[in-house]
């Protein structure tokens, strides 16, 4: 992989905070700056992809009970196999 351009603090920034914006914690000028953000960067729209699928799953999971080990890691499962499949639309496309 080549160099990318400087936006590294962005990165760095936007990986801390990704779960209050998908909680909705920030107010909307933060909300709107890490959305723009997502917008010119591939690597953090996968992992902002991949933290809301993994939110999604563990909130549906543990509405009634704590998640055990197996289901975690079927979870883990499901999350790599999503992965993949956006990888390999992003590869046909
Ligand atoms: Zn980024």
């Amino acid at each position: 992989m080549s160099a990318e351009p400087a936006r590294s603090s962005d990165c760095s920034e936007f990986r801390m905070r990704v779960f209050e914006l998908i909680d909705s914690e920030l107010d909307s000028a933060e909300c709107e700056r890490l959305r723009a953000h997502l917008d010119e960067c591939g690597p953090c729209m996968e992992e902002y992809e991949r933290d809301l699928v993994l939110k999604a799953l563990v909130r549906r999971s543990c509405a009634c009970q704590p998640a055990p080990r197996t289901l975690r890691m079927q979870i883990m499962a499901t999350i790599m196999t999503f992965t993949v499949e956006v990888r390999g639309e992003q590869d046909a496309g």
